[in-house]
C-alpha cells in the first residue's frame, strides 16, 4: 500500500508519483505492484513500485483490478483497435505507453514482428504477461525485446535486446507509402524506424517534386527516400552516425534512388557552417535532430542549438523554399519552439510563412492530462522572402 501525502494528490489526473509526494509505503517490493491510497485512505489506483527512480510509481490502473493477462489484454485489444480502421496495422506503434494506459511500454509492430521496449522494473515483470496477451489481440507474431539503457540505469534492471522465446526474421522490409525501409532487429535506433514522423515524410515527399533538398539528422535518410521518390532533383543527408549512414545507403539502393542521393558523415552544425561558406541553397530542408533538452537544466543549452541549426537552415533557404523543423524535446513546448524559430528568422532577416504546425503521428496518441505524452512539435515554414 502506498498512501500520498494530504494535497499531494495529482495521482488522481496524471499517473506518476513522486517520492515526495509519498506519505508512507507498506508491504510494496521493488517492482511489484501496489494499491495506492490518498491521505485518507481512499483508493486512487493501482501500479508498479519502484522505489530506485524519484519517480517511485507509474499507475496502471485507476479500478480496483488485477494487474493480470485478462488486464493486459483488455488495454491491448484497446490500443490496437484505435490504429485499426477496420484492419490491424501492420507497421505502426501499437501501444504508446501513458497514452494507451500501459505506462512503462512501448511496442511497434513491423509485419511479422513485434519491437517491445520495456521502461520500467515492474513492467519487465510483466513482459511474459504482455507477450502471451499481445499475441493473443494480434496473432502469433515474433516478439524483439529492446530495452533502452537509460531507463534501464535509473530502474535498476538489465536492458534485454533479443528474441523473447522464437526467433524472428533477423531484417523485414517494411512499406510506408511508397517507400521501403529495411529494418534489422537488434540495429539501429529506438526500435529500428522512427515511427513518430511517418506523416511528415509523407509531407516532404509531397512537397518535393523538382526540388533540391537537405535532409539533416537525417538517420537512415527516411525523409531523404520520400522526397525523391517524390520527385526531389537531389538530396543531401547529414548524419554523424556511420551504421545509420549505412543503412541510409541500403534504403536509398532499396527505393531506386541512390544516384539522386549524397551521404555525408558530419557533424550537422559544422556541416550546416560549411554549406553556408558554400553559399549552397535548397528548396527543401528537413531538421530533424535528437533531442537536445534530456532534462529541464539542459533546456537552455538545448534552445541554443534549436536556434543555431533553425538559423543556418534559414540561410540555406531559397526564396519559396520550405523548411520542415522539429523538436523532440518535451521540455521544449510549442510555444517556446515557435519562439526560438522567430528568433531565428529575424536574425536572418527572412520573413516565413507559417503553412502548419507539425506533430507526431496519430499511432503515438496524446492524452490531455500528460503533457508528457506529446512530444514531437515541427513548423512547415515558407521562405517568403
Ligand atoms: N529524420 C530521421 C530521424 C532522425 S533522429 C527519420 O525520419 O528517420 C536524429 C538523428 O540525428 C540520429 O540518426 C542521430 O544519429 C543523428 N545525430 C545526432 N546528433 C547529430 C549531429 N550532431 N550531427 C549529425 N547527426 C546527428
Amino acid at each position: 500500500m502506498l498512501r500520498l501525502k494530504r494535497g499531494r494528490e495529482r495521482a488522481r489526473v496524471h499517473p506518476w508519483i513522486f517520492k515526495g509526494e509519498v506519505a508512507d509505503v507498506a508491504g510494496a517490493e521493488q517492482g511489484g505492484v501496489v494499491t495506492v491510497v490518498d491521505a485518507g485512505s481512499h483508493f486512487v489506483g493501482r501500479g508498479y513500485y519502484n522505489p530506485r527512480p524519484a519517480l517511485c510509481c507509474r499507475i496502471v490502473t485507476r479500478a480496483n483490478e488485477p494487474l493480470d493477462e485478462a488486464f493486459f489484454r483488455r488495454r491491448l485489444a484497446a490500443a490496437v483497435a484505435l490504429r485499426s480502421a477496420g484492419n490491424t496495422p501492420t507497421l505502426a506503434r501499437l501501444v504508446w505507453s501513458e497514452a494507451d494506459g500501459l505506462p512503462g511500454l512501448v511496442i511497434d509492430r513491423y509485419g511479422p514482428v513485434a519491437v517491445m521496449q520495456c521502461f520500467t522494473l515492474g513492467m519487465t515483470r510483466a513482459r511474459l504477461l504482455v507477450a502471451r496477451a499481445l499475441r493473443t489481440v494480434v496473432g502469433d507474431l515474433a516478439i524483439f525485446n529492446r530495452d533502452e539503457p537509460t531507463p534501464a540505469r535509473l530502474e535498476g534492471f538489465d536492458p534485454v535486446v533479443g528474441w523473447l522465446d522464437q526467433a524472428g526474421p533477423d531484417s523485414v522490409v517494411v512499406k510506408e507509402g511508397p517507400a521501403k525501409f529495411a529494418v534489422t532487429f537488434g540495429a539501429g535506433q529506438k526500435t529500428g524506424v522512427y515511427l513518430d514522423q511517418r506523416d511528415n515524410r509523407r509531407l516532404a515527399a509531397s512537397l518535393a517534386r523538382d526540388r533540391d533538398v537537405l535532409d539533416v539528422f537525417a538517420y537512415e535518410a527516411g525523409f531523404a527516400c520520400h522526397a525523391l521518390l517524390g520527385g526531389a532533383r537531389h538530396a543531401l543527408c547529414v548524419e554523424s552516425s556511420p551504421d545509420a549512414l549505412a543503412a541510409a545507403r541500403a534504403n536509398l539502393e532499396v527505393n531506386g534512388v541512390a544516384e539522386r542521393c549524397e551521404l555525408r558523415g558530419a557533424n550537422a552544425f559544422d556541416e550546416l557552417r560549411r554549406l553556408e561558406r558554400e553559399r549552397a541553397r535548397f528548396e527543401l530542408v528537413v531538421l530533424d535532430p535528437p533531442p537536445f533538452a534530456r532534462g529541464r537544466d539542459t533546456v537552455e543549452a538545448a534552445l541554443r542549438g534549436y536556434k543555431e541549426i533553425n538559423l543556418r537552415a534559414m540561410r540555406l533557404l531559397e526564396r519559396g523554399g520550405r523548411l520542415l523543423t522539429f523538436s523532440c524535446s518535451h521540455h521544449v513546448s510549442e510555444a517556446v519552439f515557435e519562439d526560438v524559430c522567430r528568433e531565428a528568422a529575424a536574425d536572418v532577416g527572412v520573413t516565413l510563412r507559417l503553412l502548419a504546425p507539425l506533430t507526431q503521428a496519430a499511432d503515438h496518441p496524446v492524452l490531455l492530462g500528460v503533457p508528457e505524452t506529446r512530444y514531437l512539435k515541427g513548423l512547415l515554414l515558407e521562405a517568403v522572402s
